[in-house]
């Protein structure tokens, strides 16, 4: 089963397209078992898994992320996500990059008209 934590930057990050507060962000680079991770805590803040699913405190107690970790969210484009970079050098989550125009790069699989949209988009400024 495939999965993915929920995270909370802190302090909360705006679209770099369209200036919009972002919520709601999703990796798959931690534990994947429906945890929420915010920024500055070492163990996870809540998990939304039911059932079989949850973690024991123990094992709660256990999980951190990994070193560096992609998260997205979905905001003004239906083609792209947001995305951001955490890092978590001692195993607490403490600093986050936002993905914008001046940082992106072309992922191995992405098609360079692609990811020139993705740069236009993140480029703001036309809706
Ligand atoms: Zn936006």
């Amino acid at each position: 089963m495939s999965l993915f934590d929920y995270y909370i930057p802190e302090p909360a990050l705006r679209c770099p397209a369209c200036t919009a507060p972002l919520a709601d962000w999703q990796g798959t680079g931690g534990p994947k078992a429906l945890l929420v991770w915010k920024q500055g805590v070492r163990s996870p803040v809540d998990q939304l898994a039911e059932g079989d699913g949850r973690l024991e405190a123990e094992a709660l107690a256990a999980v951190h992320l990994p070193n560096v970790f992609r998260i997205y969210t979905a905001c003004c484009s239906k083609r792209f996500f947001v995305e951001a970079i955490g890092r978590a050098p001692n195993g607490t989550w403490s600093s986050t990059e936002l993905i914008t125009v001046n940082n992106a790069q072309r992922d191995k699989d992405e098609r360079m008209e692609d990811f020139k949209a993705r740069l236009r988009w993140l480029q703001g400024g036309h809706h």
